[in-house]
């Protein structure tokens, strides 16, 4: 859940509350978009793009679940309690995608 789009640092929440990011976005909702890989077709979400340490780990870091497919280059990030996808960081940039 994203709480402000104030041009700062947004507050990213799962479900529950026991996971919080704090994602600067690389151009804010302009750079949202539907990637095409075999997980996020499935998944069905936009997706908007932080650049190298654009996504900060406030609160939940011990909750959160990796899952990685394929070359394992990909972190995807899920909250262990709840089950809401948080972020992932891509195979061949060094941004992620919240
Ligand atoms: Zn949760």
């Amino acid at each position: 859940m994203v709480e402000t789009l104030s041009g700062g640092p947004v507050a990213v929440t799962c479900h529950c509350g026991a996971c919080e990011l704090r994602v600067t976005l690389a151009d804010g909702l302009n750079s949202a978009r539907r990637c095409d890989c075999s997980f996020c077709r499935r998944r069905g979400a936009a997706a908007v793009t932080a650049p190298k340490g654009g996504v900060e780990v406030v609160k939940g870091a011990d909750r959160m679940t990796l899952y990685q497919f394929g070359t394992k280059t990909a972190q995807h990030y899920f909250c262990s309690v709840c089950g809401i996808y948080m972020y992932h960081r891509r195979r061949r940039t060094r941004t992620s995608s919240a």
